[in-house]
């Protein structure tokens, strides 16, 4: 492990002179505004988002999730978190970025928009983590290691030991993506902030917390990882409506509706392997299932024809015959369980 994580940075980062906008340079609240080009006439949104109304939001979060403000960085969905751990961290052509497979697209996706490197591993046939070959994997340019936990679109979640191994033996940063970790009973990892400097924890408002169209991503890191994240970043990455909205509905208990998804995926979980077409169901610690079928295909398009869509992951490398399927509303899981009794009648 690095502890100095400055050492890891690209050499352009480190030496950045961020971009200083007219809100961080006067940071109070009431007055005539004439320092930013804004029209005057109000309208609810003429003015650029006010650092302070953010501050609000990100003392908020940092409270529901334990951790002190200063270790929260806030992004465009974790979409940016994952982008501006390629453009902070990785010279392009040079770097590498390591990761497992099968995951979430947008890492190697980033990947190739940065122009890095992406060296991914398969998993284990059991989907659990295949340690030593992600050390094997890497060089002297492995600046990143991602590894989603519970993983997308595996549905398992790995045990912190191993997770704690990878960041404990990696020498550069491991970011854990936690979009589903409310779903799980495997904790997250943002507790080992304080000893592991080389590691970010990925959250989002868009599983759990139902603002996936408010496009709010959490990075808990360290305090230097942050101050850079909000370097590099879009001066006004997150709008003045997103704070607002984010700011009320983060008031609303979610346990209730955590406590049901996870009773109604239980439920699937049970129901689903005693049809004919079904495989094998794997084991989620999120909120939604992966589930092997005779013909992924022809259920996929016979649910499609009663306009219930679930995601096809029949073709992916280490989930061939799978079909990805959310956790939905109890009437919405009764009528997935219709459609698929009645094409196994067939
Ligand atoms: C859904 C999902 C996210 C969320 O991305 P946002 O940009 O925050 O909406 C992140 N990681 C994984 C693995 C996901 O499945």
């Amino acid at each position: 492990m690095k502890t100095d994580i400055t050492s890891l940075l690209r050499a352009n980062i480190a030496r950045l002179t961020p971009y200083s906008t007219a809100r961080d340079e006067y940071k109070g609240a009431l007055g005539i505004f004439l320092d930013a080009n804004e029209n005057p006439y109000q309208n609810g949104l003429n003015r650029y988002p006010s650092p302070s109304q953010k501050e609000k939001v990100r003392a908020r979060i940092a409270e529901l999730k334990g951790i002190r403000p200063e270790r929260l960085f806030m992004g465009n969905g974790s979409d940016e978190a994952i982008d501006l751990c390629y453009r902070v961290f990785c010279e392009p052509r040079i770097d590498n970025a390591i990761s497992i497979a099968p995951s979430y697209g947008m890492y190697s996706v980033c990947a190739a928009i940065n122009d890095v490197e992406f060296r991914s591993v398969p998993l284990r046939p059991d989907f659990s983590l295949p340690v030593e070959e992600l050390l094997a994997a890497a060089d002297s340019h492995s600046k990143l290691m991602f590894l989603c936990s519970p993983n997308n679109p595996t549905a398992n979640a790995f045990e912190p030991e191993q997770l704690l191994q990878l960041v404990e033996r990696f020498n550069g940063m491991v970011v854990v993506d936690e979009a589903y970790v409310d779903f799980s009973d495997k904790g997250s990892l943002k507790t080992y902030i304080d000893k592991y400097p080389n590691l970010i924890v990925l959250q989002t408002l868009s599983k759990a917390y139902g603002m996936a169209g408010l496009r709010v991503g959490l990075a808990i890191a360290d305090e230097k990882v942050v101050s850079i994240f909000k370097q590099v970043k879009y001066p006004y990455n997150i709008g003045t409506d997103t704070l607002g909205f984010a700011e009320k509905n983060l008031e609303k208990d979610i346990t209730g509706q955590i406590e049901e998804l996870k009773a109604q995926r239980d439920m699937l979980e049970r129901e689903l392997p005693k049809f004919r077409c079904v495989e094998k169901v794997y084991p989620s610690d999120a909120n939604f299932l992966l589930v092997k079928v005779t013909r992924a295909r022809e259920l996929y398009d016979r649910l499609i024809a009663d306009e219930l869509i679930v995601r096809d992951r029949s073709t992916t490398k280490g989930c061939e015959g799978c079909l990805r399927i959310t956790v939905g509303t109890p009437a919405e899981n009764k009528k997935l369980i219709e459609i698929i009794s009645d094409y196994d009648r067939q």
